[in-house]
């Protein structure tokens, strides 16, 4: 098995419990799987596919995942097909005979399909010999994603009745895993129920203070790199998505009211790396499997802990470290409050309240937050420090609260023990607001009294005294806080107070960029992995399938790290199967030996290739890329941008955000001879100090469409060089 593993799919060994899974299902019992996304579940089906005599039917949901599947399995070697509504007549009759003659392994087919009769003649007239179900919670009415299609499988059970059955799903409640089990008719399944923790994922959960400003600099840390972004709105998506193309990055905003081809191709180019960024509603992600997405930001407050956990389930499918931020705020949980409130069904709304309770709690959390997750999915999770949350990561300290203890406590009491944590903080910072003046509490001795303090940092301080008991919440919905026996005696007696609060800030945003945050431990060398994604990128482009199904970041890595010279070393690679080896060890072995001599370098691949992480201490910052330094050549030797957008074959917006990359790198590079008129450019930039921000939009609005984006862009950039050389 481990030597078809090695040929076929690249891999030296077998992740958790697929070995297990595959031995049952080789020995013809029912399994069903239930494996967190990442986890492997493909080559549970795909593996025994290849060492049983005849087909493997695999019923699958969504015809692009279909498509993917189909094209990885190719790209290894392994003669698969599909059949679904997407294929034309001709290709399907054509895949229907391959079947046929036995010259298909595995065969991925739509479930609607399965209630024709003709296509169940098809299908009797092959050798099946196993059936798996992907995505196999899509016949539960008790999933999130019910597909009445899926009923249909009750019937390929009946007609295949000793045939095995393999059901895999990433959804792990009890409720889904027992209705799979009797609506599919498993027979004595063995059930196999992997950990749904994802170690390679960071969790973090801040103050929504300065929302676009953490976002960029998160984007920053994972420049290049595909990230999606969450929002409750479909307007804010495309607020979002403007404000970062704005700002030169590669967005688009994703969302069930835009056209059903637009948002066909904002997936295909997000698959292709052809844009980075997709600002999105939930609506997102469900039919990609991209496996290198590296940042996974909720911008705004999901509705439920299910929800937050399948879309950060979204990052770093390939196992490599990625970023899960969330931005909690008063304002969203007003929001949502306000949403629930309109529910008429009272049961359905009590199920709404609860829902936002647990993942308020979550946002809460002064413990880890893994932890929590992994307790919430039904899991028990002993430890204590997962090393990869802000909690866990980010070091509290003690400090004496007593002082500010008592003025939010006489606050309450002065307001009249009427009112939320809101409005309290409200009145402590001294806020004049309509609210606070009708009520006349602009006058109270206490108004203003903490006007010092962060607004977030008194909120979570109002929480705490919650949680110990000082104040009293009464009501739900909107809560009204009144100081408890133990406040007043707190107060009476002159007693001390000691709370936590995340140690200082700077020192804490250092440690999480040194402990993990956002950083890939890059012991591979940084510059040949960007040569390296180049090349797979050019591969990838020419053959019209996305990077990824090249070579995954995984196997550029360890090439980056080990730099093989020869076949042999290449073909231990974790990624590299026989087909692959065959197929591109002669490009890549190429540019790693050029990378090599020039720049005097000596191999890795003494040390011992399989037990060295990949990831280790980072030795290397990011440079820029060799698309973009290609860009930076072309424009040098003095060609507009439309020139260059043409002599490589990509959008104008990408090459201009190659130039804003590289200016804000501080890179060398001319563009007076992109510049407007001279008349303009003063006309440009006085608009940009008149508005006194950097972005485009208002500048644009303000001086309408005798000016492109372009225009606007270079001006920018020339007054950024000049401000970065101290003129400006
Ligand atoms: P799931 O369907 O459970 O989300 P996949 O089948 O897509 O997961 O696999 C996730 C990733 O893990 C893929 O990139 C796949 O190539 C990789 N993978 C699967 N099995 C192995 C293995 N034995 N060794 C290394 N990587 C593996
Ligand atoms: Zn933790």
């Amino acid at each position: 098995m481990l030597d078809q593993l090695k040929a076929y799919f690249g891999f030296d060994r077998f992740l958790p419990l697929q070995e297990e899974i595959i031995t049952k299902v080789l020995a013809k019992l029912d399994t069903l799987v239930l494996m967190p996304t990442g986890g492997g579940k493909s080559l549970c089906y795909q593996l025994p596919a290849l060492r049983l005599p005849g087909i493997t039917l695999v019923v699958s949901p969504l015809i692009a995942l279909m498509k993917d599947q189909v094209d990885g399995l190719r790209a290894n070697g392994v003669p698969a097909g599909m059949l679904n509504s997407a294929i034309p007549a001709e290709e399907a009759s054509l895949v229907q005979d391959q079947a046929q003659q036995g010259s298909l392994k595995i065969l991925y087919v739509a479930p609607e399909r399965l209630a024709l009769p003709a296509f169940q003649r098809f299908l009797h007239s092959l050798e099946v010999s196993l059936i798996a179900i992907d995505e196999a919670h899509c016949i539960s009415e008790w999933g999130h994603d019910f597909r009445p299609d899926y009923r249909n499988l009750k019937a390929l059970r009946r007609e295949f009745p000793g045939v095995p059955v393999i059901a895999l799903t990433a959804t792990a409640t009890k409720q889904v895993r027992e209705d799979i089990v009797t609506q599919l008719g498993l027979q004595k399944p063995e059930i196999f129920i992997s950990s749904f923790n994802r170690p390679n994922l960071t969790y973090t959960i801040q103050p929504k203070t300065d929302p676009l400003g953490s976002l960029l600099h998160m984007l920053d840390k994972h420049r290049g790199e595909s990230a999606i972004i969450y929002r409750f709105s479909r307007k804010a998506t495309e607020e979002t998505a403007l404000e970062l193309s704005d700002r030169g990055y590669s967005a688009l905003p994703y969302h069930a009211g835009l056209d059903r081809e637009v948002r066909r191709e904002t997936q295909e180019r997000f698959i292709r790396d052809q844009v980075q960024i997709v600002v999105a509603t939930i609506a997102f992600g469900m039919g990609i499997d991209k496996p290198d997405v590296r940042l996974v930001v909720h911008y705004d407050l999901p509705k439920t802990v299910e929800g937050y956990y399948q879309e950060t389930g979204r990052a770093g499918r390939d196992g490599l470290p990625s970023d899960c931020v969330l931005f909690y705020s008063y304002g969203d949980r007003s929001k949502q409050e306000y949403f629930i409130g309109q529910i008429e069904d009272d049961d359905e709304r009590d199920k709404a309240h609860t829902k936002l309770d647990q993942i308020l709690a979550l946002c809460d959390l002064r413990t880890c937050r893994r932890a929590y997750l992994m307790e919430y999915l039904g899991e028990s999770w002993p430890e204590t420090d997962c090393g990869g949350c802000d909690i866990c990561l980010l070091p509290r300290e003690e400090f004496d609260a007593t002082e500010i203890a008592q003025k939010i406590l006489s606050t309450a009491i002065r307001t009249g023990e009427r009112f939320g944590a809101n409005y309290l903080v409200e009145v402590l910072r001294g806020a004049a607001i309509k609210a606070v003046r009708d009520r006349g509490h602009h006058e109270l001795s206490v108004f203003g009294i903490a006007r010092d303090v962060d607004s977030d940092e008194l909120k979570e301080m109002v929480r705490s005294m919650v949680s110990n008991g000082l104040l009293a919440q009464q009501g739900s919905g909107y809560p009204t806080l009144m100081v408890s026996q133990q406040g007043r005696k707190f107060l009476n007696n002159r007693e001390k107070l000691t709370l936590t609060r995340p140690k200082q800030v700077a020192a804490a945003q250092r440690a999480i960029s040194e402990q993990g945050i956002g950083i890939r431990d890059t012991a591979y060398d940084t510059k040949l992995f960007d040569e390296l994604a180049a090349l797979r990128l050019e591969i990838a482009t020419d053959r019209e399938v996305p990077a990824y199904q090249i070579f995954g970041n995984k196997a550029l890595q360890q090439m980056a790290f080990h730099m093989p010279q020869d076949e042999v070393a290449f073909s231990k690679i974790s990624g590299v199967g026989d087909v692959k080896l065959r197929e591109f060890s002669e490009p890549f072995l190429k540019v790693i030996t050029e990378y090599m001599q020039a720049n005097g370098l000596a191999s890795n691949v003494e040390q011992s290739p399989r037990r060295v992480p990949v990831t280790a201490p980072k030795k290397k910052v990011r440079g820029i890329s060799l698309s973009v330094r290609e860009t930076r050549d072309l424009v040098a030797q003095g060609l507009s941008l439309a020139e260059v957008a043409e002599q490589r074959g990509i959008g104008e917006t990408t090459i201009r955000s190659h130039l804003e990359q590289l200016v804000q790198e501080g890179g060398e590079i001319d563009l007076e001879h992109l510049m407007p008129s001279n008349a303009k450019r003063l006309k440009i930039e006085a608009a940009f100090q008149e508005m006194g921000e950097a972005r485009l939009t208002p500048v644009r609005e303000m001086l309408g469409d005798d000016y492109t984006w372009q225009e606007l862009a270079v001006v920018r950039m020339g007054m950024r060089q000049r401000q970065a050389e101290g003129v400006g």
